[in-house]
C-alpha cells in the first residue's frame, strides 16, 4: 500500500514533469503577448501576472499566452509596433491608447480591496480633525496639500478634477502642493501635521486603520460622498478599475475567447490571488476617465481648447484659400491702381505742361491771386512786361509789387484795388485805364480784367488777372488826336482868305481905340497944352492897344506857319485880372456889374498866356455885347476860376443877357457863325481851337438858362 501510495505520488510527479515538458513543446500553438504595465519591476510583474497568462493558455490551448512587462515609456511603442496583442494598463493609460491606437477593453478588473472585490475606485481628500474650517472643496484654497504623484489617477488627478471644477487650481490656489510618492506617506504627512490636506485613492485610509497604523477618528473627509454599496471614504466621483484590452490587430475571435475565459475566472482562483485581484467583469464605461483627462487637459486631451495654426488650416482651409485669393486679388488691384495712378500722373503732368505752355505763350500778362492777395502764378508775358521774375512775385502781395501807386503819385490803397474787389464782390471787373509799376520803378499804362477763380464747390479762392500794356495804344491815340489838330489847322488854313477879313475885324477894335484915344489927346492938347499928365495916360493906352494889335498879327502868323506855341507857366487868375483891366472901359460905359470869383492860390500851369487871355477876353466881350439888350443897371458879368481836383483848372464866363440863340447852339464854335449883323463869327471858333490846343475844352453850359454861360478847363498834364 505504501508502495502503491509511493507509486501514486511518483505518477503524479511524472505527470507534472510531462505536463511541464509538453507545454513548451506545443508545436502548433501561437504565442499571444500580453503587455502589462510594470511599475514595480519586471520580476514582480511576471510574478503577479504570469499565473493569469497560464490560466488563459490553459483555457485557450491553441494559444500560448505570455506576459510582456512594459515600462511606462514602452507602452506606446509596443502597441504602435504591434509587438503585443493584449494590454493591461491603468485606466489613465488605457484612455490614451484607446484614442491613439484604437485599443478596446474586453474586461474590467475586480480589484481585491480588504478582501472585497471592487471594480470601481475613487479619490479621498482629507484633513485632520483640528481643521474644522475645511469642509468643502472651495475651503482648500490657501492651505498646504500633499498628493501621491502628479500622474497618479486615484492619488491626485481625481481630486484635482473636483477641485478645478470648483474653481480651485491646486497649482496656483494652494499655499503649497507637494507629492509624497506613495499613499501611506501622504496619510502620515497629514496625520503628523506636515501638511493641512492630503489626497489618496479610496480604501487606503481604511486599510491603514485596519493595520493599526492610523486612527480614522483623527481625520476628517473633505467633500464626503456616499455611494451605495461603496464602503470607503470618498471625496470624488468613482472610476472603473484597470481594463484588459485587445490591440487593434488582434482577432475578435481570440479576444472573445480571452474575455470569456477571464469572466469565468473564479474570484479566489490562484491566478487572481497571485495578481491580488478578485476576477474580471464585463468591460465598464471609461468615459469618466476621458472626462477627467479632458477637464484637466491631460494627454490625449492636452490640446483641447487650443487651436493651432495647422488645426485652423486643416479645418478652415477654404477660408484660408478664399483669404489668400482675396489677398492676391487685392495685390493685383493695388498694382493696377498704382499703374493707373502713374498714367494719370503722367497725363496730369502733360496737361500742366500744356497749361503752362499756353499761359506762357499768351501775349497778355496773366497772374493768379489768392484770397490774401498773394500771387499764385505769373506767366512769361507778365515777366516780360513788368520785368519781375515769377519766383520774385509768387507768394508775395501783387498789389504792393505792381499796383501800389496811382499815376499822380498818390498811394493806391489795397482796399480800393479792383483785384481785391473782384473776390470780395465775387464779380469780374474790367479796368481800361490804370497803371502798373515795373521792377525798374517806372510805370506803364494798362488795361486789365480780373476774374474770380472758383473751386469745385463754387467757393471763391482768388482771382486771375489778365493785363495788357497800353503804351502803344495810348501813343496811337495821341497821334490820332494830333492828327485831328492838324486837320483842324488845315481847315483853318483853307479859310485863310476869309480870315484876312477877320483880321481886319480883330484889329478894328484896338485900332479904333488907338484912333479915339489919339483924337482925344489932340483935343486935350488943343484945349490945354499943359495937361500933359492926362495926355501921357492916354498915350499909354494907345501904346498898349498898338501892342495888342501887333500881338494879334503875330499870332495869326504863327497860326499860318504852324509854329509851335511857346509854353510858359502861368497863373490863370493873373490872366483873368489882365482881361478885367482891358474890358474895364467897356464895363464902365455899359454900366455892367462885374463879379470876379477867383479861387485862391491856383497852381501855375503850363499855358500860352496871351492865347488864354485872348479866349477870356473874347468870352467877356461877347457877354458884354449881349448885355446891351438888357436894361442898364441890370447887366451882370461873372468871371470865375475853379481848381478841379488835381486834374484841371476851370474858367467860367457868365452873363445874364438873352442867352445864345438856340438856332446857333449846335454850330456856335464853327467859323463864321454869328448872330450879329457886323459879326465875323470867328471869336468862338478861334477860342475853341486855342483851348483844344491846350488839351482842354471850351463849351456852352446848356443847363444855364438865365443868360449864357461859357466855360473851359485846362488840364495840368496833358497840355500840348
Ligand atoms: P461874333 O461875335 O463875331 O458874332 P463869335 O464867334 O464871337 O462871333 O460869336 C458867335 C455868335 O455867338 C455871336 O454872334 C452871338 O450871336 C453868339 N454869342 C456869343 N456869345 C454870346 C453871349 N454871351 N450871349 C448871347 N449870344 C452870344
Amino acid at each position: 500500500m505504501a508502495i502503491h501510495q509511493h507509486n501514486h505520488k511518483l505518477w503524479l510527479f511524472i505527470l507534472i514533469i510531462l505536463s511541464l515538458c509538453v507545454t513548451p513543446l506545443k508545436a502548433d500553438s501561437e504565442v499571444v503577448r500580453i503587455g502589462v504595465l510594470s511599475h514595480r519591476g519586471d520580476q514582480a510583474t511576471l510574478r503577479m501576472w504570469g499565473p493569469t497568462a497560464d490560466f488563459l493558455s490553459y483555457h485557450i490551448p491553441s494559444y500560448d499566452f505570455i506576459i510582456k512587462p512594459l515600462k511606462f515609456d514602452e507602452v506606446n511603442p509596443a502597441v504602435e509596433g504591434g509587438n503585443i496583442d493584449f494590454v493591461l494598463v491603468n485606466p489613465g493609460i488605457y484612455v490614451n491608447l484607446e484614442v491613439k491606437y484604437r485599443v478596446s477593453r474586453i474586461a474590467t478588473l475586480y480589484n481585491r480591496r480588504n478582501d472585497v472585490p471592487y471594480k470601481i475606485f475613487g479619490g479621498v481628500i482629507f484633513t485632520r480633525q483640528d481643521h474644522p474650517e475645511i469642509n468643502t472643496l472651495k475651503d482648500l484654497r490657501g492651505y498646504t496639500m500633499m498628493a501621491v504623484d502628479a500622474t497618479s489617477l486615484g492619488g491626485f488627478q481625481m481630486a484635482m478634477r473636483e477641485m478645478v471644477e470648483n474653481g480651485v487650481d491646486p497649482y496656483s490656489d494652494l499655499k503649497a502642493l507637494r507629492f509624497g510618492g506613495i499613499h501611506d506617506r501622504v496619510v502620515m504627512a497629514v496625520r503628523n501635521g506636515e501638511v493641512d490636506i492630503g489626497t489618496v485613492r479610496t480604501d487606503i485610509l481604511e486599510r491603514m486603520a485596519r493595520a493599526g497604523t492610523i486612527n480614522l477618528d483623527d481625520f476628517r473627509i473633505v467633500n464626503p460622498q456616499t455611494v451605495k454599496e461603496f464602503p470607503f471614504a470618498l471625496s470624488t466621483r468613482l472610476y472603473p478599475e484597470w481594463p484588459f484590452s485587445k490591440v487593434a490587430h488582434t482577432a475578435d475571435s481570440l479576444a472573445q475567447d480571452v474575455a470569456i475565459a477571464l469572466m469565468n475566472m473564479p474570484h479566489d482562483h490562484a491566478a487572481a490571488l497571485a495578481g491580488n485581484y478578485a476576477g474580471w467583469t464585463i468591460p465598464l464605461d471609461y468615459q469618466p476617465v476621458h472626462d477627467l483627462f479632458m477637464t484637466l487637459k491631460l494627454p490625449p486631451y492636452q490640446n483641447l481648447g487650443k487651436f493651432t495654426l495647422s488645426d485652423a488650416i486643416s479645418r478652415y482651409w477654404y477660408w484660408f484659400l478664399g483669404g489668400l485669393m482675396m489677398l492676391l486679388f487685392m495685390v493685383v488691384m493695388t498694382l493696377w491702381v498704382m499703374r493707373l495712378n502713374q498714367v494719370i500722373k503722367k497725363a496730369k503732368d502733360r496737361l500742366e505742361m500744356q497749361h503752362e505752355l499756353i499761359l506762357d505763350s499768351v501775349a497778355d500778362g496773366i497772374y493768379g491771386v489768392d484770397l490774401h492777395g498773394r500771387s499764385t502764378f505769373f506767366n512769361r508775358a507778365a515777366e516780360r512786361i513788368t520785368g519781375w521774375k515769377a519766383v520774385d512775385v509768387i507768394g508775395r502781395n501783387q498789389h504792393e509789387i505792381l499796383h501800389h501807386t496811382h499815376a499822380d503819385g498818390s498811394p493806391h490803397k489795397a482796399e480800393e484795388c479792383p483785384v481785391y474787389q473782384t473776390f470780395r464782390e465775387n464779380q469780374a471787373r474790367y479796368v481800361s485805364d490804370d497803371i502798373f509799376w515795373r521792377k525798374d520803378g517806372n510805370s506803364f499804362p494798362v488795361e486789365y480784367s480780373s476774374t474770380p477763380i472758383w473751386d469745385d464747390s463754387g467757393k471763391t479762392v482768388g482771382s486771375v488777372v489778365v493785363f495788357r500794356d497800353t503804351t502803344r495804344r495810348k501813343r496811337a491815340e495821341e497821334e490820332a488826336r494830333q492828327h485831328q489838330i492838324e486837320l483842324a489847322r488845315a481847315g483853318r488854313l483853307s479859310t485863310l482868305g476869309e480870315m484876312a477879313s477877320g483880321i481886319a475885324h480883330e484889329l478894328n477894335q484896338p485900332l479904333t481905340a488907338i484912333s479915339t484915344n489919339a483924337q482925344a489927346s489932340i483935343r486935350i492938347l488943343e484945349s490945354d497944352s499943359s495937361n500933359v499928365d492926362v495926355c501921357v495916360d492916354v498915350m499909354e493906352r494907345i501904346a498898349s492897344q498898338a501892342d495888342r494889335a501887333g500881338e494879334i498879327i503875330r499870332q495869326l502868323r504863327r497860326l499860318v506857319r504852324k509854329e509851335p506855341l511857346e509854353r510858359t507857366e502861368g497863373d490863370v487868375n493873373d490872366l483873368v485880372n489882365a482881361v478885367a483891366v482891358l474890358i474895364w472901359p467897356d464895363i464902365r460905359r455899359e454900366s455892367v456889374r462885374l463879379e470876379l470869383d477867383l479861387e485862391e492860390s491856383l497852381p501855375s500851369i503850363p499855358l500860352q498866356p496871351i492865347q488864354i487871355e485872348q479866349v477870356i477876353l473874347n468870352l467877356a466881350r461877347n457877354a458884354i455885347e449881349s448885355l446891351s439888350e438888357k436894361r442898364s443897371g441890370e447887366r451882370q458879368l461873372y468871371i470865375g476860376t475853379q481848381n478841379k481836383g488835381h486834374k484841371s483848372i476851370a474858367v467860367i464866363v457868365r452873363d445874364n443877357g438873352p442867352g445864345v440863340n438856340p438856332e446857333l447852339a449846335n454850330t456856335l464854335f464853327d467859323p463864321f457863325v454869328t448872330g450879329k449883323p457886323q459879326g465875323m463869327g470867328l471869336g468862338l471858333s478861334i477860342s475853341y481851337g486855342i483851348i483844344e490846343a491846350h488839351g482842354g475844352k471850351l463849351s456852352l453850359n446848356p443847363a444855364f438858362q438865365e443868360g449864357a454861360e461859357f466855360n473851359f478847363y485846362l488840364p495840368f498834364a496833358e497840355a500840348s
